[in-house]
């Protein structure tokens, strides 16, 4: 039996409907922005295995990292006791967040991030005996999929299954070019009514929605807004965090800084799952008291794991190098080119770009569903000719490890054209 075969007698995958779903390639090497499937063949990551490898796979400094953590101290609790690279990694930290956030909590992922997120900010309230006991999201927002991240996503096919045993959630529409009004006055509606604890938000681009991008401009209005009503803001950096967005952060484009940050997926270089939830020192002292039930009762078994810190520590020096901010730079300003070209083509109704996001929306004549047969279509031709893209409905983009070289993002480029005219 080959792997795949294996494979399809085992697995569960996610976001996949088997029925359907034929024998998937067994990756078996990575190298930069290379894969290797067990036959050979090679693929182009152009999505970054899921936004979380910008370094490159089996990256040579974060690997040494981690195996000289490995070999001093892989693990310990972190219930009653610390470790030295959360330390190390908590002050590096301190010195590229915004300078409001104070208080690190480690966690396992993205929705876990969330979840710490959301529960400190309505345990906030709880501990002043405050009714605000509700989340404002925005619509096709991705959080996660564990419960309380899943209540605030607004991909509704993801979530159907499960209305009812939800979190009171209320979403409005997203301040994309055109809409800031509407989406504005909807947050002020909401904001005025004190049920709400917190305002969770993807920062200027939603990833996975298809890469729906608005302005720093009219997310400072809705942080202030939230700021002036006593609404915490919860920058859901997970997926635009550690230089994709062409700085650090997201909300590093913004004048205003929001109370809690979550980051997770580039964190680690794709090498070990970890997160991070990120808060203002005025929220941690909203548990403080010599009652313990005031306490934050939350944790995870692997909680600030050494090696995922070390991991962590390595890839934030790695992003910080000239090489590294020159390639942001570099894959900017290629896609930039690359836009111009593809824009005047006739399948093509809007393209974005945000740092290393590229995004194109193909003109179709129907509403194309998330996983819908143009999409299928779309990644079947994109795996054949070797390129690991994940279009959304009619959206496709690329998301490149930073250390793609030119002539990889060409071959990509190329393919995305030639995409244009099987659909
Ligand atoms: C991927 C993602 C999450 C969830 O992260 P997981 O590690 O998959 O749980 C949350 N928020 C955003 C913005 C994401 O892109």
């Amino acid at each position: 039996m080959t792997l795949s075969e294996k494979d399809q007698l085992y697995h569960w995958h996610p976001y996949t409907q088997h029925q359907t779903t034929g024998l998937l390639p067994a990756i078996v090497k990575g190298d930069g922005a290379l894969l290797w499937d067990e036959n050979g063949k090679e693929y182009i990551d152009a999505i970054a295995s899921w936004w979380v490898n910008p370094f490159g796979h089996s990256n040579q400094v974060i690997a040494d990292a981690i195996f000289k953590q490995l070999t001093t101290l892989e693990h310990v609790l972190f219930g009653g006791f610390t470790n030295k690279p959360a330390i190390l990694l908590a002050e590096k930290l301190m010195e590229i967040l915004p300078s409001n956030q104070k208080k690190i909590f480690y966690s396992d992922n993205g929705s876990t991030a969330v979840e710490v997120a959301i529960k400190a900010s309505l345990q906030y309230f709880y501990n002043k005996n405050q009714k605000r006991t509700k989340i404002i999201a925005l619509e096709d927002a991705f959080h996660g999929d564990t419960f309380g991240a899943m209540a605030s996503s607004g991909i509704t096919f993801f979530t159907e299954a499960f209305q009812g045993s939800l979190l009171e959630v209320v979403r409005i529409p997203v301040p994309t070019s055109g809409n800031e009004t509407t989406s504005l006055q909807a947050l002020e509606k909401m904001v005025q009514t004190n049920e709400f604890a917190a305002f969770i938000f993807e920062p200027l681009c939603q990833g996975a929605a298809g890469m729906v991008m608005y302005s720093p401009e009219v997310l400072d209005k809705m942080i202030t807004l939230c700021k002036a009503n006593s609404v915490f803001t919860i920058a859901d950096e997970v997926m635009t965090g550690f230089g994709k967005t062409g700085k650090t952060f997201a909300i590093d484009y913004l004048e205003t800084n929001p109370d809690m940050m979550c980051l997770s997926k580039a964190l680690t270089g794709g090498t070990i799952p970890m997160a991070i939830t990120t808060f203002t020192q005025e929220i941690f002292n909203g548990f403080l008291d010599e009652d313990v039930n005031k306490a934050f009762f939350h944790g995870h078994t692997f909680t600030a794991n050494p090696t995922g810190c070390a991991a962590a520590l390595a890839s934030i020096t790695l992003l910080e190098t000239d090489e590294m901010q020159k390639n942001i730079e570099r894959i900017h300003d290629l896609h930039l080119d690359f836009e111009q070209k593809i824009k005047i083509h006739s399948r093509v109704k809007t393209t974005r770009i945000l740092g290393v996001i590229f995004a194109l929306e193909i003109k179709t004549e129907n509403q194309e569903s998330y996983y819908g047969t143009l999409r299928n279509k779309l990644y079947q031709f994109f795996i054949e000719n070797g390129i690991v893209l994940r279009p959304v409905g009619n959206t496709v983009y690329i998301l490149p490890p930073y250390i793609i070289t030119n002539q990889q993002l060409e071959k990509v480029y190329n393919v995305v054209e030639k995409a244009l005219e099987i659909v």
